[in-house]
Order: structure tokens, then sequence, then C-alpha cells
């Protein structure tokens, strides 16, 4: 039988992750727990979907002082809250953009 190639992996991947996106909100942890990727991945993931009008996100926001996050460009979870210097932050959460 023959290797499935990277190209299909990835979308199987991508189909994987449109499911779980699709039932609930996700930070970024908990997907690279379940689909068993390592967070870089995922996030990797998330950007390409977000550039294609895939993911909603909910932005990071301080645990601290409640400052929202809504201008980062990046997806990826911010380690220190500017206002306050927090660094209790509560990570993005990404679902499916629904039509
Ligand atoms: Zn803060």
């Amino acid at each position: 039988m023959k290797e499935a190639a990277p190209f299909e992996r990835h979308e199987t991947i991508r189909q994987q992750l449109k499911a779980l996106l699709g039932e609930k909100m996700w930070p970024a942890s908990a997907l690279s727990k379940v689909m068993r990727l390592s967070e870089k991945e995922v996030y990797g993931h998330l950007e390409s979907m977000k550039r294609i009008g895939l993911l909603a996100v909910t932005p990071a926001a301080c645990g601290d002082c409640g400052y929202t996050f809504t201008e980062r460009e990046k997806t990826k979870k911010p380690s220190k809250c500017p206002k306050c210097k927090g660094t209790y932050i509560n990570p993005p959460l990404f679902a499916l953009r629904s039509k």
C-alpha cells in the first residue's frame, strides 16, 4: 500500500480542524492536544484558514485589566498586556466562521 503524500496528510488535518472548529470555540493549545500537532503547526493552519476567511477569532484579552488585543495581526497568543503589563492573558479562541 502506498503511503499518503504530504499534501494528502495536510488536507486531512485541515478537514479535521474544520470539523472541530465547527463544533465550538477552541484555544490553540486544546486543538494541538486533540490534533496531536505542535501549537506551532496548529497556528500555521489557523493562519492560512484565517487568510481565506474561514476562521472566526475571538481575540486574546488581559485577565487582569480586560484589555482586548483587537488590533493584533498575529493569531498567536500575546505574552504580556501592553496596558497593565499583566501576564495572565486569556488566549484567543478560534471557530469556523459561519456563512
Ligand atoms: Zn492588562
